[in-house]
């Protein structure tokens, strides 16, 4: 199969590309290929060559940038200033753009602390399947004009439009991190933690459950109140703890950030509430996986068929996204779109030229 790529550099070129191809894919750096590997007809957009940060204030904790700008340029740049996107995108290191980061709505361990892609975009450019450049949301961080199209992109997967710049609000990273591991007789004891930990006011950067039994916390502040806080979460947890601190801290959530790590197989995010994780557990032995965020998202390495997921999820009533991985519909499990998202794709695709994902149930 041959693919045509093209690589525009401006939104106008966005637009020509759109208007002139009856089928289009957009892609960003490839990091998730299940999402930016073409079909039959399809003609690539390769967002990488619309970069460039458009305007970032540190004073004001906001900034624009080109979609196509490569999420390590974008951290390399917050963190001169000692800021940095609290979501906690994955796949930095692999290339993904911050275009692509939005458009599959992912986030990563630190969205514990303050929430996901979509309560820190604050405006969208974007080309509709039209052709039209359309424009959403604003740079203010109070915006309560119209209708709330960036957030309607955050898991959109380039069905609503191509993404060609984004805004967001950043914030503070913290003076000092350090990490608590911290191991569980049983399942139902680390949820018992989690629980507790999710009611009490501690402030967690990150609440990670590796299975079977441990957890992972990440605390972060003032470098000279850190040891007395992590000794109180210690007896609070009433369990010994394992400590990772400095650069071997670091170091260990890098290497989290990159979740190619799981293992082989295709590689899945599954939404969901800290409540499902027991069925799951019991259906997915042998299957490497992790737990973020307090028990809000699922990522997992599958080797099987692809099928067998499919309908484990489905009978959990739980929807899965397929990062990495060759398949027809990236979607899987439960599916989620409802009347709404297929007005939401009427109105800005009539002509279908971008790509339904979900398989119908
Ligand atoms: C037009 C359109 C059509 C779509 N069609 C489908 C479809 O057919 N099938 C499908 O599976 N998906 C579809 N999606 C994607 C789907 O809406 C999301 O991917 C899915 O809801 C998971 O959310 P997310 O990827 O944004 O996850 P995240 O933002 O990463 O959220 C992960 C989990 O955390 C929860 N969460 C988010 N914010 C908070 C918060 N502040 N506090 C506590 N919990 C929070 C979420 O509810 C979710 O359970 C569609 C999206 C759009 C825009």
């Amino acid at each position: 199969m041959s693919t045509m790529v093209l690589r525009p550099t401006s939104p106008a070129e966005v637009q020509e590309a759109v208007r002139a191809h009856r089928r289009i894919l957009p892609r960003g750096g490839g990091s998730k290929p299940a999402l930016s590997t073409p079909h039959q007809g399809q003609t690539v957009l390769d967002m990488t060559g619309l970069t460039g940060v458009l305007e970032y204030d540190p004073g004001e904790y906001v900034f624009v940038a080109r979609a196509g700008t490569r999420l390590a340029e974008v951290e390399a740049l917050l963190a001169q200033h000692g800021q940095y996107l609290p979501f906690d995108p994955p796949f930095v290191a692999q290339g993904a753009t911050l275009g692509g980061a939005v458009a599959a709505g992912l986030s990563g361990p630190l969205r514990q602390r303050y929430g996901g892609v979509r309560d820190f975009i604050l405006g969208v450019q974007f080309v509709d399947g039209t052709g039209q450049l359309v424009r959403g949301g604003g740079k203010v961080v109070k915006n309560a004009a119209g209708f709330d199209l960036p957030k309607l992109m955050v898991g959109s997967l380039g069905r609503l439009g191509v993404l060609t710049e984004v805004a967001f609000k950043v914030f503070p990273f913290p003076k000092a991190t350090a990490t608590l591991q911290v191991d569980f007789p049983s399942l139902a004891e680390a949820l018992e933690a989690l629980y507790r930990l999710l009611g009490s006011v501690i402030e967690l950067y990150a609440l990670d459950l590796v299975p079977p039994d441990t957890l992972v916390l990440r605390l972060g502040g003032l470098p000279e109140a850190l040891p007395a806080r992590l000794r109180r979460l210690e007896e609070f947890l009433g369990r010994p703890a394992q400590p990772i601190t400095g650069s071997l801290e670091a170091a260990y959530w890098k290497d989290q950030n990159d979740l190619n790590r799981l293992g082989e197989g295709c590689l899945v995010k599954v939404p969901l509430s800290p409540k499902r994780i027991p069925a799951l557990e019991e259906a997915l032995q042998g299957v490497p996986r992790r737990y973020l965020s307090g028990g809000q998202l699922l990522y997992l390495a599958w080797s099987g068929p692809l099928q067998a997921l499919d309908g484990l999820l489905k009978r959990q009533g739980l929807p899965g996204l397929v990062l990495r991985g060759v398949v027809e519909k990236p979607l899987i499990g439960l599916n989620l779109e409802q009347a709404f998202a297929r007005k939401v794709t009427a109105a800005l695709d009539p002509e279908g030229r971008f790509q339904p994902y979900a398989a119908q149930n």
